[in-house]
């Protein structure tokens, strides 16, 4: 009788630890970033992969980096970087903007932000021959239009860590 309470047990047990597995599937990085936004910690952990990949290292968490989804005043302004120099640069996105934005073009305009906060890039305007623009880093002021997906996501993440384009880099 004893015996067969315990396996009872352990099946519930079990139980649980499948859901908790399950729910530690979920596409967001639990591997939490102080004063992130949690929904920004996903793209916050790919932009350091991405940077690794390509022989630059980014350390988020030490450069105390923090990021806010909220509303910003202004029409059409999607995001902003917002230097300091008395603490850690910041980053801020447009809920009601946001929530309009797919997974990719969500990873685009964080990264866009990174590359100013982190990389100190300044926007590049650059154009191909069919007006796609060249970079991520362009104002969304300017003719060209944006092309980041799938497959050209990854040319994309070479121009925006190619140490050429960087004003500086610090350590
Ligand atoms: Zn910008």
């Amino acid at each position: 009788m004893k015996r067969l309470l315990l396996s009872k047990c352990l099946l519930i047990f079990s139980l649980i630890a499948f859901l908790g597995c399950d729910s530690q599937d979920d596409p967001v990085d639990p591997e939490s970033y102080p004063g992130v936004d949690s929904r920004l910690w996903y793209f916050f952990d790919a932009f350091e992969r991405e940077a690794k990949s390509r022989g630059i290292e980014v350390d988020l968490r030490a450069s105390g980096l923090t990021g806010q989804i909220g509303n910003i005043d202004g029409a059409n302004v999607a995001g902003g970087c917002n230097f300091h120099s008395s603490r850690p640069n910041e980053i801020i996105l447009d809920s009601t903007f946001w929530s309009t934005l797919s997974f990719l073009q969500r990873e685009m305009i964080v990264f866009h932000e990174l590359g100013h906060c982190v990389l100190y890039r300044e926007h590049r305007e650059a154009v191909d021959v069919t007006g796609r623009c060249l970079s991520i880093m362009r104002s969304g002021l300017g003719q060209c239009r944006d092309g980041y997906s799938e497959t050209t996501r990854d040319g994309y993440l070479n121009e925006l860590f190619d140490p050429a384009f960087a004003n500086e880099i610090t350590p």
